[in-house]
Parts: structure tokens; sequence; C-alpha cells
């Protein structure tokens, strides 16, 4: 019997509420094993012990809602990667056999993917729109490896069906390149929201680490639009939107208007409950509009 259309869309209704428990305990199950272990590592070399755990349980229910929804809608997002990538043929470009070929694909995969990440990230921080997604990122103000769980729910289905089917149109891939660039990623999105007191001598540039995109959070002006990379600070270097870290400097974090999601209700509804916020906050016309990009503002 066929289930599905491929790249995980479901032919039908029933196999899409059929699979649901599964994609939600499989994407629960990794995010607590890797959350797990970066708690365990944090533990022991923390760069600064938080006041309270309330900060780190509210970033855990949160991703316990997100990955819900995420179950529940990703497959409409694959249904559209689907159609991008059937529309526009995939598969341009193609590697040899072997072990070779499979590397090659791996590197050509893996660059290509983070340097889309660079490049909706720099969008995230320049159109309103986006801003008021990625605010909720940024209205963290304490560092630790659940913040990096704190993202709008909108945010990896936008880079599902949109971003990630661009790879996919260039590259015919082995099988198993996508997993293992997924794989990089992931412990890498961990990793680099961690709070440990670690600052590299060297190799500083070479990837992406708790340092090193801590600054991307800074509070202060000074720091912003800097460290945009997801993984290789390659990019930041190419576009000129590096800040290199001193090995003593590890910044404050969180937004200049402090406005932060006061339940998981407001998290989930962020862009628009933010809004209205600043709506009501302001006084006439001018204000309010004026008061509904402030944040966006704050980062340009
Ligand atoms: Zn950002
Ligand atoms: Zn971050």
């Amino acid at each position: 019997m066929k289930t599905t259309m491929g790249n995980g869309f479901p032919a039908t209704a029933a196999h899409w509420l059929a699979t649901l428990p599964t994609d939600f305990l499989a994407s629960l199950t990794t995010a607590g094993a890797v959350l797990g272990v970066a708690i365990a590592i944090e533990a022991r070399v923390p760069h600064a012990r938080a006041p309270s755990a309330k900060h780190a349980w509210f970033n855990v229910r949160y991703m316990f809602a997100m990955l819900v929804l995420l179950a529940l809608l990703r497959p409409f997002a694959l249904g559209v990667a689907l159609g991008i990538t059937q529309t526009l043929g995939g598969g341009w470009v193609t590697f040899r056999e072997g072990a070779a070929g499979w590397c090659e694909a791996f590197a050509a995969v893996l660059l290509t993917t983070d340097l889309l990440e660079y490049l909706f990230h720099r969008a995230q921080h320049r159109f309103a729109v986006l801003w008021r997604m990625h605010e909720l990122h940024h209205s963290a103000t304490h560092y630790d490896v659940t913040l990096g769980y704190r993202h709008f729910w909108l945010e990896p289905l936008i880079k599902t069906a949109l971003l990630y089917p661009l790879v996919g149109i260039v590259f015919k891939t082995p099988t198993g390149v996508g997993m293992a660039v997924g794989m990089v990623f992931l412990v890498n999105h961990h990793v680099a929201h961690m709070n440990l007191r670690f600052s590299p001598r060297r190799f500083t540039l070479l990837v992406s680490h708790p340092q090193y995109h801590r600054l991307h959070h800074s509070r202060h002006a000074a720091d912003y639009n800097r460290n945009f990379c997801d993984l290789l600070p390659l990019w930041d270097v190419v576009f000129g939107t590096l800040h290199r870290p001193r090995p003593d400097e590890f910044v404050e974090i969180g937004l200049d208007s402090h406005a932060a999601p006061r339940s998981i209700g407001d998290a989930l509804l962020w862009p628009w409950r933010r809004e209205s916020r600043a709506s009501s906050a302001a006084s006439g016309p001018a204000a309010t509009a004026e008061a509904a990009v402030s944040g966006l503002a704050e980062r340009r």
C-alpha cells in the first residue's frame, strides 16, 4: 500500500494522522538526548550560572509545544518543497560514484546549505515580517543550550518549504549525504548556544562556537548585525559581518526593549502579540507605527 508521495509527504489524511505520534516522539527523543548531554556538559564548565531554572524550563516547555506543531505541519511544508523540486526539476549537478564522490557531495551540500542559512538569517534581521518572528529567539536574556529551541515555530517550516529545496534543485546527492549534513547542523546548533566557559585561542574562525554566536545575541548596539553564520564564520568574513571575539568577551544578551514572552501562548503567537502590545503601548497613529517596527530598528 502506498503511504507517502515521496519526500515524507503523506498520501492520505489517515496516514498523516497515523504518523503524527511517531514523528513527534522521534523529534522529542532526539531533542531530549542532545539536550541531556549538552546540559550535563554545561553543568561542569558553565560560563555563568543562571539566576534560576525558570528561563530554561520556559524554553523546554516551548520546545515541547513547538515539536507538536512541527509534527502536525511538517508534512505540508514537505509537500510544498516536493512541489517546488518537481516543478523546477532536481539534481542539475551530479557527483562521481564511490567514496570520493560522496565526500564531494557532502562538502557541496554542507557549504550551500550553510550559505543559504547565512542569507536567510541576514533577511531575518533586514525585513520586518521576518524579524517579528526571529525576535523571539533574541528575546532570551540567559545564554544556554535551551535557547537553541526558542525559535518561532513557523521559521523551520519556512526553511523546509522554501529554503532547503534549493539544495535539492542544484545537487543530485548520494544516499546518506542529506542526513549526514543534517546531523552536523543539529550538533552545531546545540553547541553554538551552550553556556560554556570556553574561548578558543586558535581556530576561532573555523566553526561557530558559543562565544562567537553569543556576540550575535548581544544587547549592545555596537555588536548588532554581526556573526550571522550558522556553521562557518567564513560567510561572515566574506560578507563583512564578522566580529571576532576577544578571549574574555562574553557579552550580555537580549533585546534593548526587554520584550519577552509572558507565557507559552505568548511565544506561540509572538509576532502578533508583540505587535499588538507595541501598538497599545504607543499613543496616536504615528507612534503606533513607529512602535511596531521598533524592534527591527534596534537591530539595523
Ligand atoms: Zn539573529
Ligand atoms: Zn542563536
